[in-house]
């Protein structure tokens, strides 16, 4: 038998149970057939076979982002990004809002997103009289960073029947001036309306889930754990893009949406929907509630108050009982289940649900999960391990809002996003960018796991910093382990999915802190080259 494709005098880190490098391997059809020296790899070379020569460089399993939103990311990049570099003012925001909305057809919205009042020069929001001299045919419609505020024009008040006179929703404000004029801001429940009414078409969907599997591709993610939009229908959307081969990468989607999740969650599982359902291509995922907050909101649910304010000590959206309700018997029904849990008050009530659900309904390998586990103290640490919990740390956080963490959470920084303890106590974690909320890119995230720094230099937790080798494993191995799938993925060893990457250099001849640096030149899904990159030689 010939392989299709060889890969030779490479540095192949096959993320196997030894840790072992070698030199070359050979592909057939979407499988890995030979793993081995470049005189074992020759026995596969047919007259129609490929031969890729790395040139000593590096050649690695597809990476896993086991915590991201495929189809937030994608839509974000439908509209005008807030935080693109070149964004210092409003100015500049209506620029390029302008821009848009002339390559838009008249009654389609135009969007921005990520916008912060206090990353800009004027230090305010857009007033709704700039927006409306954008334009007065599309409704236009600006999120803050957060998520709960916006800033909309007249054509997307008018859209949502909302004038002078109508009434603050519950839980929400339409900002007037002190005239009683409109000022287009919309607070809160008034935001959540308005930004239900300026959801995505189906096609804009499909078109954001296409940008969002290419700019992952070329990253070298392969695999994404997919953590949920705004309910069912991105479910159907992400597997139609499948069907389309608008998303090239493998998913495995979590079962969650970000309002009310309890509710979508429960439905899920009435219908049976359960975990494991699907092929390599889409899967189902666990059940997942949120527990607490954001880690810069800052909201996240803490045991102490924050070093930043002693009066505050985050929120939590449910009870311990009202968890234990969904996840107990999603648990009982067969399902793999987690939560977004950030402070270690949210992940203590956690770790007592599945505690009590273990016990009432023991289960062999259920690979419980907790998205984030963001200030995992050592008595927590050492409930995961009892329990048998697969932590999702995000190990890109501490280098964009780490000197945040340090202001907020003090000396607690110490045990977030941990991963040395992790290792250290036999846990298995799997990393997460949670794109768009941080970069995706996992060079990035095995940078910081290794060097735990911030953007601007601090150290964050350098307590928990781990080697190259440990760093590789979380965002491969470790993934494949976190949706069931160690068998098929996550190492280069015969037998395999052929999911591979090729880096623009050895990676481990590279400094620690130039790990960022390197590039993906070339990444395969399904014995497939999907993207190559200019300098990619392919002789
Ligand atoms: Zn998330």
């Amino acid at each position: 038998m010939k392989a299709d494709v060889i890969f030779l005098n490479g540095e192949v880190i096959t993320v196997d149970a030894d840790q072992s490098v070698v030199e070359a391997v050979a592909v057939k059809e979407n499988r890995i057939v030979y793993v081995g020296s470049n005189a074992g790899v020759s026995d596969w070379v047919g007259t129609e076979t490929d031969v890729i020569d790395l040139q000593g460089k590096t050649l690695l399993p597809g990476f896993i982002d086991s915590h991201l939103h495929l189809l937030l990311y994608g839509a974000n990049q439908l509209g005008v990004s807030c935080k693109a570099k070149h964004i210092d003012s409003v100015g500049a925001i209506l620029e390029d809002l302008r821009k848009k909305a002339k390559e838009t057809p008249k009654g389609e919205w135009v969007r921005a997103w990520g916008f912060n009042e206090n990353a800009v020069k004027e230090k305010r929001f857009p007033t709704i009289a700039e927006l409306d001299a954008i334009s007065e045919d599309h409704p236009i419609i600006i999120t803050r960073t957060c998520n709960h505020i916006s800033v909309v024009n007249s054509k997307a008040l008018e859209m949502a029947n909302i004038n002078e006179n109508t009434p603050n929703p519950n839980g929400g404000v339409i900002e007037k001036d002190s005239i009683g004029a409109l000022t287009g801001k919309l607070i809160e429940a008034a935001n959540m309306e308005m930004s239900e009414i300026a959801s995505y078409s189906e096609s804009e969907l499909l078109k954001a889930a296409k940008i969002a599997s290419d700019h992952f591709i070329q990253a070298g993610i392969t695999s994404v754990h997919d953590a949920g939009a705004n309910g069912s229908e991105s479910f159907r959307i992400l597997q139609q893009a499948i069907k389309n081969k608008d998303i090239r990468i493998r998913v495995y989607a979590i079962i969650c949406s970000l309002n009310n999740s309890h509710e979508f969650v429960h439905k899920m599982i009435n219908a049976g929907v359960v975990t494991g359902t699907g092929n390599e291509r889409f899967k189902v995922g666990p059940a997942k509630l949120f527990t607490d907050g954001s880690s810069t909101g800052p909201t996240i649910a803490t045991r102490d108050p924050y070093t930043s304010d002693s009066e505050n000590s985050g929120i939590l959206y449910y009870s311990e009982e009202e968890i234990y309700q969904v996840l107990g018997e999603a648990h009982k029904k067969g399902y793999q289940i987690t939560v977004h849990a950030q402070g270690d008050k949210a992940i203590e009530m956690y770790l007592n649900c599945v505690e009590r659900a273990i016990k009432e309904y023991p289960r062999e390998d259920h690979r419980h999960r907790i998205e984030h586990a963001g200030i995992s103290m050592p008595d927590l640490q050492d409930r995961i391990k009892n329990l048998g919990l697969i932590p999702i740390p995000n190990p890109p956080f501490p280098y964009e809002f780490g000197d945040t963490y340090l202001h907020n959470y003090g000396d607690r920084v110490n045990y977030m996003y941990a991963a040395r303890d992790f290792i250290d106590r036999d846990i298995v974690a799997a990393a997460g960018s949670d794109a768009p909320v941080t970069d995706y890119h996992p060079l990035l995230g095995i940078h910081v796991a290794v060097n735990r720094k911030s953007q601007s230099g601090k150290e964050v937790g350098i307590n928990q910093s781990i080697s190259l080798m440990e760093a590789i494993r979380l965002y491969t191995w470790n993934g494949a382990y976190a949706s069931f799938d160690e068998k098929i993925k996550g190492s280069i060893e015969v037998g395999k999915l052929a999911d591979l990457i090729v880096l623009s250099e050895s990676i481990l001849k590279c400094k620690p802190d130039g790990i960022r640096d390197i590039k993906v030149e070339a990444t395969m899904i399904d014995g497939e080259l999907l993207y190559k990159a200019e300098q990619f030689v392919n002789s």
